[in-house]
Protein backbone atom coordinates (compact mmCIF):
# COMPACT_ATOMS: atom_id res chain seq x y z
CA UNK A 1 0.00 0.00 0.00
CA UNK A 2 1.31 3.34 -0.54
CA UNK A 3 1.80 5.67 1.99
CA UNK A 4 -0.63 8.52 2.47
CA UNK A 5 0.42 11.43 3.43
CA UNK A 6 -1.79 13.19 3.80
CA UNK A 7 -4.53 10.74 5.25
CA UNK A 8 -6.15 12.42 8.25
CA UNK A 9 -5.93 10.83 12.28
CA UNK A 10 -8.02 8.24 12.75
CA UNK A 11 -11.38 9.68 14.32
CA UNK A 12 -12.20 7.92 17.58
CA UNK A 13 -15.82 7.72 16.83
CA UNK A 14 -14.82 5.60 13.77
CA UNK A 15 -13.19 3.16 16.19
CA UNK A 16 -14.54 0.07 16.76
CA UNK A 17 -13.92 -3.55 17.69
CA UNK A 18 -15.04 -5.35 14.46
CA UNK A 19 -15.65 -3.65 11.12
CA UNK A 20 -13.67 -0.41 12.11
CA UNK A 21 -11.05 1.76 10.67
CA UNK A 22 -7.15 0.94 10.49
CA UNK A 23 -7.04 -2.86 11.08
CA UNK A 24 -3.70 -2.50 9.14
CA UNK A 25 -1.42 -1.34 11.67
CA UNK A 26 -0.90 -0.74 15.62
CA UNK A 27 -1.89 2.40 15.27
CA UNK A 28 -3.03 2.62 19.42
CA UNK A 29 -3.96 6.27 19.47
CA UNK A 30 -6.77 7.81 20.11
CA UNK A 31 -7.41 4.74 22.20
CA UNK A 32 -11.43 3.92 22.55
CA UNK A 33 -11.71 0.39 24.25
CA UNK A 34 -9.59 1.56 27.33
CA UNK A 35 -10.91 -1.63 28.89
CA UNK A 36 -8.81 -3.96 26.87
CA UNK A 37 -5.26 -1.78 27.62
CA UNK A 38 -6.14 -1.66 31.42
CA UNK A 39 -6.60 -5.58 30.62
CA UNK A 40 -3.76 -5.66 29.29
CA UNK A 41 -1.62 -4.24 31.85
CA UNK A 42 -3.49 -5.70 34.84
CA UNK A 43 -1.77 -8.98 32.98
CA UNK A 44 1.41 -7.96 32.60
CA UNK A 45 1.16 -7.10 36.46
CA UNK A 46 0.16 -10.89 37.20
CA UNK A 47 2.38 -12.19 35.00
CA UNK A 48 4.09 -15.90 36.21
CA UNK A 49 5.78 -19.37 35.06
CA UNK A 50 4.77 -22.74 35.85
CA UNK A 51 8.86 -23.53 37.12
CA UNK A 52 8.83 -20.86 39.83
CA UNK A 53 6.29 -22.99 41.51
CA UNK A 54 7.84 -25.69 43.76
CA UNK A 55 6.14 -29.02 42.73
CA UNK A 56 8.48 -30.97 45.79
CA UNK A 57 5.18 -31.75 47.77
CA UNK A 58 3.61 -32.77 45.08
CA UNK A 59 6.11 -35.23 43.95
CA UNK A 60 6.09 -36.93 47.49
CA UNK A 61 2.78 -36.99 48.01
CA UNK A 62 2.26 -38.25 44.59
CA UNK A 63 3.99 -41.14 45.02
CA UNK A 64 3.34 -42.04 48.83
CA UNK A 65 0.30 -44.49 48.45
CA UNK A 66 -1.28 -42.77 51.64
CA UNK A 67 -1.56 -39.55 50.72
CA UNK A 68 -3.90 -39.64 47.95
CA UNK A 69 -6.87 -41.93 47.57
CA UNK A 70 -7.58 -43.67 43.73
CA UNK A 71 -10.63 -41.60 43.54
CA UNK A 72 -8.96 -38.64 44.20
CA UNK A 73 -5.83 -39.56 41.52
CA UNK A 74 -8.56 -39.89 38.90
CA UNK A 75 -10.30 -36.81 39.86
CA UNK A 76 -6.39 -34.67 39.74
CA UNK A 77 -5.65 -36.86 36.27
CA UNK A 78 -8.89 -36.15 34.42
CA UNK A 79 -9.15 -32.30 35.26
CA UNK A 80 -5.69 -32.11 33.65
CA UNK A 81 -6.92 -33.94 30.94
CA UNK A 82 -9.22 -31.46 30.06
CA UNK A 83 -7.55 -28.16 31.19
CA UNK A 84 -4.61 -29.50 28.54
CA UNK A 85 -7.48 -29.52 25.71
CA UNK A 86 -9.12 -26.28 27.00
CA UNK A 87 -6.33 -23.77 26.41
CA UNK A 88 -5.45 -25.23 23.45
CA UNK A 89 -8.47 -24.86 21.93
CA UNK A 90 -8.53 -20.98 23.36
CA UNK A 91 -5.17 -20.73 21.99
CA UNK A 92 -6.23 -21.60 18.49
CA UNK A 93 -9.43 -19.85 18.71
CA UNK A 94 -7.76 -16.58 19.89
CA UNK A 95 -4.98 -17.03 17.22
CA UNK A 96 -6.46 -18.38 14.28
CA UNK A 97 -9.91 -16.89 14.38
CA UNK A 98 -10.73 -14.00 16.81
CA UNK A 99 -7.60 -11.50 15.98
CA UNK A 100 -7.85 -11.34 12.43
CA UNK A 101 -11.01 -9.57 12.53
CA UNK A 102 -10.77 -7.17 15.60
CA UNK A 103 -10.17 -3.81 14.27
CA UNK A 104 -9.32 -2.13 17.71
CA UNK A 105 -5.51 -1.61 18.17
CA UNK A 106 -5.87 -2.18 21.71
CA UNK A 107 -8.07 -5.14 22.11
CA UNK A 108 -5.23 -6.92 19.61
CA UNK A 109 -2.83 -5.95 22.10
CA UNK A 110 -4.95 -7.56 24.70
CA UNK A 111 -5.17 -10.70 22.84
CA UNK A 112 -1.74 -11.13 22.07
CA UNK A 113 -0.99 -10.98 25.45
CA UNK A 114 -3.96 -13.52 26.31
CA UNK A 115 -2.81 -15.97 23.55
CA UNK A 116 0.43 -15.94 25.52
CA UNK A 117 -0.94 -16.89 28.98
CA UNK A 118 -3.11 -19.76 27.12
CA UNK A 119 0.57 -21.01 26.14
CA UNK A 120 1.38 -20.79 29.35
CA UNK A 121 -1.38 -22.66 31.07
CA UNK A 122 -0.35 -25.45 28.59
CA UNK A 123 3.16 -25.16 29.59
CA UNK A 124 1.53 -25.14 33.96
CA UNK A 125 -0.25 -28.71 32.56
CA UNK A 126 2.72 -30.26 30.70
CA UNK A 127 5.00 -29.09 34.05
CA UNK A 128 2.51 -30.84 36.27
CA UNK A 129 2.57 -33.95 34.37
CA UNK A 130 6.36 -34.11 33.96
CA UNK A 131 7.15 -33.33 37.86
CA UNK A 132 5.12 -36.11 38.87
CA UNK A 133 6.11 -38.37 36.03
CA UNK A 134 2.20 -39.04 34.71
CA UNK A 135 1.71 -41.16 31.58
CA UNK A 136 2.02 -37.93 29.25
CA UNK A 137 0.00 -39.90 26.00
CA UNK A 138 -3.10 -40.87 28.55
CA UNK A 139 -3.53 -37.31 30.17
CA UNK A 140 -2.46 -35.56 26.63
CA UNK A 141 -5.14 -37.98 24.69
CA UNK A 142 -8.01 -38.16 27.27
CA UNK A 143 -10.49 -36.02 25.45
CA UNK A 144 -10.51 -38.29 23.25
CA UNK A 145 -11.51 -41.23 25.47
CA UNK A 146 -13.49 -39.06 27.96
CA UNK A 147 -17.18 -38.50 26.32
CA UNK A 148 -17.68 -35.90 29.21
CA UNK A 149 -14.54 -33.81 28.12
CA UNK A 150 -15.37 -34.58 24.15
CA UNK A 151 -18.68 -33.19 24.30
CA UNK A 152 -17.32 -29.87 26.03
CA UNK A 153 -14.61 -29.35 23.60
CA UNK A 154 -17.12 -30.39 20.91
CA UNK A 155 -19.75 -27.57 21.72
CA UNK A 156 -16.72 -24.82 21.38
CA UNK A 157 -15.49 -26.38 17.94
CA UNK A 158 -18.32 -26.66 16.45
CA UNK A 159 -19.70 -23.12 17.06
CA UNK A 160 -16.33 -22.54 15.73
CA UNK A 161 -16.61 -24.12 12.19
CA UNK A 162 -18.35 -20.66 10.48
CA UNK A 163 -15.17 -18.20 12.04
CA UNK A 164 -12.26 -20.83 11.29
CA UNK A 165 -13.27 -20.56 7.31
CA UNK A 166 -10.57 -18.48 5.66
CA UNK A 167 -13.19 -17.08 3.76
CA UNK A 168 -15.08 -16.00 6.32
CA UNK A 169 -15.51 -11.88 7.05
CA UNK A 170 -17.38 -9.95 9.22
CA UNK A 171 -19.45 -6.96 7.85
CA UNK A 172 -22.60 -8.24 7.13
CA UNK A 173 -25.37 -8.50 9.18
CA UNK A 174 -25.08 -12.65 9.28
CA UNK A 175 -21.69 -12.96 9.59
CA UNK A 176 -21.28 -10.13 12.36
CA UNK A 177 -23.83 -12.14 14.46
CA UNK A 178 -21.87 -15.28 13.85
CA UNK A 179 -18.72 -13.74 15.38
CA UNK A 180 -20.68 -12.43 18.01
CA UNK A 181 -22.26 -15.53 18.82
CA UNK A 182 -18.59 -17.16 19.05
CA UNK A 183 -17.00 -15.02 21.53
CA UNK A 184 -20.36 -15.29 23.48
CA UNK A 185 -19.90 -19.07 23.93
CA UNK A 186 -16.09 -18.64 24.08
CA UNK A 187 -16.04 -16.67 26.94
CA UNK A 188 -19.38 -17.24 28.81
CA UNK A 189 -19.29 -21.08 28.48
CA UNK A 190 -15.71 -21.84 27.83
CA UNK A 191 -13.88 -19.52 30.06
CA UNK A 192 -16.53 -18.57 32.05
CA UNK A 193 -18.38 -21.92 33.00
CA UNK A 194 -16.14 -25.09 31.49
CA UNK A 195 -13.78 -24.72 33.85
CA UNK A 196 -14.75 -24.19 37.09
CA UNK A 197 -15.99 -27.44 38.19
CA UNK A 198 -12.08 -28.56 37.98
CA UNK A 199 -11.11 -25.47 39.80
CA UNK A 200 -13.66 -25.95 42.35
CA UNK A 201 -11.77 -29.63 42.92
CA UNK A 202 -8.24 -28.19 42.87
CA UNK A 203 -9.02 -26.02 45.50
CA UNK A 204 -10.43 -28.52 47.24
CA UNK A 205 -7.17 -30.30 47.05
CA UNK A 206 -5.55 -27.16 48.45
CA UNK A 207 -8.06 -26.48 51.05
CA UNK A 208 -6.80 -30.42 52.33
CA UNK A 209 -3.48 -29.51 51.75
CA UNK A 210 -2.83 -31.69 49.33
CA UNK A 211 -1.21 -31.18 46.03
CA UNK A 212 -0.30 -27.63 46.36
CA UNK A 213 2.53 -26.69 43.82
CA UNK A 214 -0.52 -27.95 41.55
CA UNK A 215 -3.46 -26.82 43.32
CA UNK A 216 -0.95 -23.21 43.30
CA UNK A 217 -0.58 -23.28 39.16
CA UNK A 218 -3.83 -23.49 39.06
CA UNK A 219 -4.70 -20.49 41.31
CA UNK A 220 -2.80 -18.80 38.84
CA UNK A 221 -4.16 -19.92 35.84
CA UNK A 222 -7.48 -18.93 37.13
CA UNK A 223 -6.48 -15.59 38.27
CA UNK A 224 -5.61 -15.55 34.43
CA UNK A 225 -8.72 -16.80 33.43
CA UNK A 226 -10.64 -14.38 35.05
CA UNK A 227 -8.90 -11.04 33.45
CA UNK A 228 -9.74 -13.17 30.21
CA UNK A 229 -13.15 -13.62 30.88
CA UNK A 230 -13.74 -9.82 32.35
CA UNK A 231 -12.12 -8.97 28.69
CA UNK A 232 -14.32 -11.00 26.69
CA UNK A 233 -17.47 -9.76 28.68
CA UNK A 234 -15.77 -6.21 27.95
CA UNK A 235 -15.76 -7.00 24.34
CA UNK A 236 -19.22 -8.32 23.28
CA UNK A 237 -20.43 -5.53 25.58
CA UNK A 238 -18.59 -3.06 23.21
CA UNK A 239 -19.91 -4.75 20.38
CA UNK A 240 -23.20 -4.46 21.43
CA UNK A 241 -23.14 -0.94 22.20
CA UNK A 242 -21.42 -0.37 18.52
CA UNK A 243 -23.68 -2.20 16.52
CA UNK A 244 -26.89 -2.71 18.74
CA UNK A 245 -29.17 -4.63 15.19
CA UNK A 246 -26.90 -7.48 16.51
CA UNK A 247 -28.41 -7.95 19.71
CA UNK A 248 -31.91 -9.33 18.29
CA UNK A 249 -34.48 -10.62 20.84
CA UNK A 250 -33.86 -13.75 19.03
CA UNK A 251 -30.10 -13.79 18.82
CA UNK A 252 -30.28 -13.53 23.01
CA UNK A 253 -32.54 -16.40 23.20
CA UNK A 254 -29.64 -18.27 21.32
CA UNK A 255 -27.26 -17.15 23.64
CA UNK A 256 -29.35 -17.96 26.90
CA UNK A 257 -29.94 -21.46 25.02
CA UNK A 258 -25.70 -22.14 24.42
CA UNK A 259 -25.69 -20.83 28.47
CA UNK A 260 -27.82 -23.52 29.57
CA UNK A 261 -26.94 -26.07 27.16
CA UNK A 262 -23.14 -25.17 28.48
CA UNK A 263 -24.48 -25.81 31.89
CA UNK A 264 -25.49 -29.32 31.81
CA UNK A 265 -22.43 -30.35 30.41
CA UNK A 266 -20.66 -29.03 32.46
CA UNK A 267 -23.09 -30.55 35.42
CA UNK A 268 -22.39 -33.98 33.27
CA UNK A 269 -18.81 -33.91 33.49
CA UNK A 270 -18.72 -33.21 36.77
CA UNK A 271 -20.72 -35.90 37.92
CA UNK A 272 -19.18 -38.63 35.61
CA UNK A 273 -15.87 -37.58 36.63
CA UNK A 274 -16.41 -37.18 40.14
CA UNK A 275 -19.26 -40.13 40.46
CA UNK A 276 -19.10 -40.55 43.85
CA UNK A 277 -18.30 -36.70 44.76
CA UNK A 278 -15.18 -35.87 46.23
CA UNK A 279 -14.00 -33.55 48.88
CA UNK A 280 -17.64 -33.30 50.22
CA UNK A 281 -19.38 -31.76 47.04
CA UNK A 282 -21.66 -34.16 45.50
CA UNK A 283 -23.40 -33.50 42.17
CA UNK A 284 -26.33 -31.53 43.59
CA UNK A 285 -23.51 -28.75 45.20
CA UNK A 286 -21.79 -29.10 41.47
CA UNK A 287 -25.67 -28.29 39.56
CA UNK A 288 -25.71 -25.02 42.35
CA UNK A 289 -21.95 -23.36 41.66
CA UNK A 290 -22.36 -24.35 37.75
CA UNK A 291 -26.05 -22.77 38.09
CA UNK A 292 -25.00 -19.50 39.94
CA UNK A 293 -21.65 -18.75 38.08
CA UNK A 294 -24.42 -19.45 34.67
CA UNK A 295 -26.17 -16.51 35.89
CA UNK A 296 -23.36 -14.16 36.91
CA UNK A 297 -22.31 -15.03 33.12
CA UNK A 298 -25.37 -14.20 31.29
CA UNK A 299 -25.85 -10.99 33.73
CA UNK A 300 -22.53 -9.54 32.54
CA UNK A 301 -23.39 -9.03 29.23
CA UNK A 302 -27.65 -8.18 29.83
CA UNK A 303 -29.03 -11.53 29.46
CA UNK A 304 -31.63 -12.96 31.98
CA UNK A 305 -30.98 -14.81 35.40
CA UNK A 306 -32.24 -18.40 34.30
CA UNK A 307 -31.59 -20.02 37.79
CA UNK A 308 -31.40 -17.86 40.54
CA UNK A 309 -29.22 -19.99 42.88
CA UNK A 310 -26.90 -18.78 46.14
CA UNK A 311 -23.07 -19.59 45.64
CA UNK A 312 -22.56 -22.80 47.87
CA UNK A 313 -19.38 -22.41 47.78
CA UNK A 314 -18.11 -19.22 48.84
CA UNK A 315 -14.30 -20.03 49.50
CA UNK A 316 -13.95 -19.99 45.34
CA UNK A 317 -14.18 -16.21 45.35
CA UNK A 318 -11.87 -16.20 47.60
CA UNK A 319 -9.81 -17.88 45.89
CA UNK A 320 -10.56 -16.26 42.52
CA UNK A 321 -9.43 -12.75 44.61
CA UNK A 322 -6.10 -14.31 45.07
CA UNK A 323 -3.86 -11.13 45.80
CA UNK A 324 -0.02 -11.17 44.42
CA UNK A 325 0.66 -9.85 47.65
CA UNK A 326 -1.04 -12.41 49.49
CA UNK A 327 1.19 -15.10 48.76
CA UNK A 328 3.22 -14.98 44.94
CA UNK A 329 6.07 -13.90 46.34
CA UNK A 330 6.52 -16.32 49.56
CA UNK A 331 6.61 -19.16 46.92
CA UNK A 332 7.88 -18.13 44.09
CA UNK A 333 11.87 -19.09 43.36
CA UNK A 334 12.69 -16.92 40.86
CA UNK A 335 12.48 -12.87 40.10
CA UNK A 336 12.65 -11.31 36.33
CA UNK A 337 14.92 -9.57 35.44
CA UNK A 338 14.26 -6.07 34.55
CA UNK A 339 15.96 -3.13 32.83
CA UNK A 340 19.19 -2.38 34.24
CA UNK A 341 19.73 -5.91 35.60
CA UNK A 342 19.62 -7.27 32.90
CA UNK A 343 23.28 -9.28 31.64
CA UNK A 344 23.89 -8.56 28.03
FE1 LIG B 1 -8.32 -18.28 28.75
Amino acid sequence: MPINYNAKPVDINQRKVINGVDADTMQLYPMKHTFAWETYLVGNANHWLPTEISMQKDIEQWKSSSVLSDDERRAFETILGFFTTADSIAANNLVLAVYKHITSPECRMYLLRQAYEEAIHTHAYQYIVESLGMDQSKIFNMYREVKAIYDKDELVLSLNEGIFDPNFKTGTFENDQKFLENICVFSLVMEGIFFYSSFAVMFSFQRMNKMPGSAEQIQYIMRDESQHLNFGVNMINAIKEEQPELWTKEFQDRIVALVKKGVELEYTYATTVFPKGIFGINAQGFRQYVEHIADRRLESVGLPKQYNKDNPFPWMSEAIDLSKEKNFFETRVTEYKVGGQLDW
